[in-house]
């Protein structure tokens, strides 16, 4: 088994300017992607767990959102972060869907859990609202903190890494 760095995205990894939906809106926040390397360097897999409602609304389209995620992901991979895109999950439905995987429900980290064979007890999500928090203690995520939106984290803030 493996352990996780579970992610949020808008505030965590990009500035959150609201529904970021194009690349031009995607503006990393600052040391994120040394953090992650770090992480990754002591074991911690990379897995990033996003509420995308704006696809749901109709205000970005899902190929908006993988244009966004490639961008991303080519930015991690060139600070030697290694992370696929099936790294990623998404969910793509509005509010009023009710479905198992908007957080605060836990059914993005239950996909990854299952993909990675993730030793949830022992990974850490971080995030910016009490739904990502709540959603990740649902699934078991052992260690969760919450982050004052799009501000750089700082690594002692983080038990164990
Ligand atoms: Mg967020
Ligand atoms: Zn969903």
């Amino acid at each position: 088994m493996r352990r996780a760095l579970f992610l949020d995205r808008d505030g965590v990894i990009n500035i959150d300017h609201g529904y970021v939906g194009r690349v031009e809106d995607f503006e990393f926040v600052e040391g994120i992607l040394a953090f992650v390397k770090k992480a990754q360097e002591r074991g911690y897999l990379p897995i990033i767990v996003t509420n995308q409602s704006g696809i749901g609304r109709g205000y970005y389209s899902s190929e908006d959102f993988e244009a966004v995620t490639r961008y991303m992901l080519q930015k991690m991979r060139e600070q030697g972060i290694e992370i696929e895109r099936e790294q990623v999950f998404h969910c793509p439905h509005a509010p009023e869907e009710a479905c198992g995987c908007r957080k605060p429900m836990p059914g993005m980290f239950e996909a990854a859990k299952k993909r990675f064979d993730i030793d949830m007890e022992n990974s850490i999500m971080i995030g910016d609202k009490p739904s990502d928090i709540e959603a990740a203690k649902r699934a078991g995520v052992g260690h969760t903190v919450l982050i004052e939106k799009n501000r750089p984290i700082r690594r002692e803030e983080i038990d164990g890494l």
